[in-house]
């Protein structure tokens, strides 16, 4: 288990660049922690360490969002507004999950069941005794 403590949110994309910059084709990451905590700027200092330079927002209408211009193919899923796990099959979730590029999972704990037992998970916490801008991000898995 790695913790990293951020009191910025450009420590926090630095924190997600570093961890962009040592994925592997295959890997799952879930992201989990509260709305506004970091969750997308983490992703998109990970897709700026896979060399993505194109921006990167939580997909508002669409379950997944693709990105090929980088050293990997990124596919940047937000589970948030899923309404039923259904939805993942109807979008074949698991050519994404099991193929060769990385996907990484905003809320992935929104579908839990479906999570690789190998994926690697990163939560984001705040602790406003430490300050507004403070956010711990613990990684378990492969990643650390
Ligand atoms: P989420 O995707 O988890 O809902 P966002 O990444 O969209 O959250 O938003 C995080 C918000 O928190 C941004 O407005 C960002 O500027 C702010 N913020 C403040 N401090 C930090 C920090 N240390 N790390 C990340 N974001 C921070
Ligand atoms: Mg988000």
């Amino acid at each position: 288990m790695k913790v990293i403590e951020t009191f910025s949110p450009q420590e926090t994309l630095e924190a997600g660049k570093q961890t962009g910059a040592q994925a592997a084709a295959g890997q799952v990451y879930c992201l989990n922690g509260d709305l506004g905590v970091g969750k997308t700027v983490f992703t998109q200092g990970f897709a700026a360490g896979l060399g993505i330079k194109e921006p990167v927002n939580s997909p508002t209408f669409t379950i997944v969002q693709e990105y090929e211009e980088g050293r990997l193919p990124l596919y940047h899923f937000d589970v948030y507004r899923i309404g039923d796990i259904e939805e993942m099959d109807e979008i074949g979730y698991e050519d994404y999950f099991f193929g060769q590029g990385v996907c990484l999972i905003e809320w992935a704990a929104l579908i839990e069941e479906l999570i690789p037992e190998n994926a690697i998970r990163i939560t984001i916490e705040k602790n406003l005794e430490k300050g507004f801008d403070y956010r711990k991000i613990t990684i378990e898995g492969a990643a650390e």
